[in-house]
């Protein structure tokens, strides 16, 4: 891995990977294998997440934390332009920003469907987004199948993984064995191939790889959760006054951690800020979500003002509206906004509990 990693560095990549801080796996700056999370492992549940060690040093034996690539393609804050007063005039002055090469590292294969998803909203419309297509265009990506599920995962349900199947450089499994630890490797694209050659390797046998299918298998048989989506759009648009809207409202805090998390969620306001001498202006983009009052303010009021409502239209966008928009589901069954929901509102319960008392 030292030397996939150091070709990566070599090529001027910034190559951003999983890392422990904070008792937590999050995505860093990586410039040695010794800043994985070797020989960890995490424990999630419903607004529950706790990291432990494994009996082994595995590098890869953990699902994902609460962080997503998306914050590194679609910055949660960046200035749009600035303006300077000049006499009875002002400049506008664009961002001349940087932009770095990023590398991913250890990308699993719900977060390259999330990558697919936000690449339809940023860059497949009517309006492409140029802060995320200047990053997106010269980024490599190193995925990972996964070697465990997660306990709040149902990738399997939304047929985005466990296994990586497009989008990716490389593609990793990690195999551990008693006297043996190795990586069975699958090139995706010509970059990914040249890169490949500077790694020290040689053909895997055909037992290697049947091992390697099968410890992906095992974890698409793992599942921590699971959701229906047979007519799950039709169930949801016909059971918009359901009950178990008021139901799940009354434990929701609005909080948006669970828009904050998921690596789909794309929304984003606008705010202008002036210095005090009023010689500087600024405008800046952040993320915003749909459970908070102002995102929907129109001129008389905010369009959502109750917690049900917002939960309502998130969910119902998430695994309704979203095929209609996108053509395809707006959850890749990462778990995040499951985990990381203080109160452990879980959408795949949700969505069960509704289809289980269908008013059709
Ligand atoms: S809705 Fe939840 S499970 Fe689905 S992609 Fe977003 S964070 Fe992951
Ligand atoms: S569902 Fe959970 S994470 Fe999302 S807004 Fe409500 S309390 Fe917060």
């Amino acid at each position: 891995m030292q030397h996939l990693l150091a070709a990566l560095l070599t090529r001027g990549y910034r190559v951003l990977g999983p890392t422990v801080r904070e008792n937590a796996i999050v995505y860093d700056t990586l410039t040695s294998v010794d800043d994985l999370p070797i020989g960890y492992t995490d424990e999630q549940d419903g607004g529950s997440y706790r990291l432990k060690r494994r009996a082994d040093q595995a590098l890869f034996g953990y699902a994902v934390g609460p962080q997503s690539w998306k914050s590194f393609l679609h910055p949660p804050s960046i200035r749009l332009w600035h303006a300077k007063r000049e006499g009875r005039s002002f400049q506008m002055i664009p961002e001349q920003q940087e932009v770095p090469k990023l590398a991913f590292f250890g990308v699993r294969s719900c977060e390259l469907h999330a990558l697919a998803i936000q690449d339809r909203v940023f860059l497949q419309g009517a309006y492409v987004d140029p802060v995320y297509q200047a990053r997106r265009d010269r980024l490599c990506i190193v995925a990972v199948n996964c070697g465990q599920a997660g306990g709040t995962c149902f990738c399997a349900s939304m047929e985005t993984g466990p296994q990586v199947t497009a989008g990716f450089d490389l593609a990793l499994t990690e195999v551990l064995q008693e006297d043996r630890h190795y990586f069975v490797i699958q090139i995706g694209t010509a970059a990914g191939a040249e890169l490949f050659h500077e790694v020290p390797y040689r053909e895997a046998s055909s037992e290697e790889i049947e091992r390697a299918e099968h410890i992906v298998k095992e974890t698409a048989e793992h599942m921590g959760r699971h959701l229906e989506t047979t007519g799950i759009k039709e169930t949801l648009y016909r059971n918009l006054d359901h009950p178990r809207w008021e139901e799940v409202a009354q434990r929701c805090l609005s909080c948006a951690n669970c828009t904050m998390v998921c690596p789909t969620c794309f929304c984003t306001t606008v705010e202008d800020v002036t210095d005090l001498t009023g010689q500087q202006a600024e405008r800046w983009r952040t993320w915003d979500s749909c459970f908070t009052a102002d995102f929907s303010y129109i001129s008389g009021g905010s369009i959502r003002p109750s917690v049900k409502a917002r939960y309502r239209q998130w969910m119902t966008h998430k695994l309704a509206t979203w095929i209609d928009q996108f053509g395809t589901s707006g959850c890749v069954g990462c778990g995040r906004c499951i985990t990381w929901c203080p109160v452990g509102i879980d959408i795949t319960e949700e969505a069960r509990a509704i289809a289980k008392e269908d008013t059709r």
